[in-house]
């Protein structure tokens, strides 16, 4: 396995609407063992592959305290959405920066597994604010987006400083 480069915010390239799997070989087999190994080096709980420049709807996550429980989601599609939920989220994208978002309480998602077989999830609370916040990243879009231009804006310059300074 390998540890990928994680893109960060305002990086254009997290902005590109990733395509549908077609085939889960050993290369999207790859890309999720990659993206889990990536996620926890990175101490996140989750990780979509627009957040390593790969532009595939595939998703990591893991929100389990001992860090022992893996879920990835490929080609995620929410069939049921209720309630709203205000969470604070951080993204490995956007480091450093938490903010309040609004999301659907209680989703039903359903997808393919890293075997590539169907199946369905139900989720409340940190993982349903997670799939929801992965799957923005598919779409090309980030919490930010979700904030006053002047937040976004404020986070943006702060990040343009230190990747300046890191001579990125
Ligand atoms: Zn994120």
């Amino acid at each position: 396995m390998s540890i990928l480069t994680i893109l960060e915010f305002p990086d254009k390239r997290l902005r590109t609407v990733a395509s549908e799997v077609e085939q889960v070989d050993a290369g999207i087999k790859k890309l999720v063992d990659d993206m889990i190994e990536t996620m926890y080096s990175a101490k996140g709980v989750g990780l979509a592959a627009t957040q390593v420049n790969v532009h595939k709807r595939v998703i990591v996550m893991d929100v389990s305290e001992n860090k022992d429980n893996p879920i990835c989601l490929i080609n995620p599609q929410i069939v049921a959405r209720d309630g709203v939920e205000e969470s604070e989220e951080g993204c490995l994208s956007v480091p450093g920066f938490f903010e309040k978002v609004s999301r659907a309480e209680h989703i039903k998602v359903k997808a393919l597994d890293r075997n590539g077989d169907s199946f369905e999830l139900e989720a409340r609370d940190l993982l349903a604010v997670c799939i929801q916040h992965e799957m923005d990243h598919l779409e090309g879009k980030l919490f930010v987006d979700y904030l006053s231009p002047f937040k976004r804006n404020r986070i943006k310059a702060k990040l343009d400083k230190i990747h300046r300074s890191q001579g990125a």
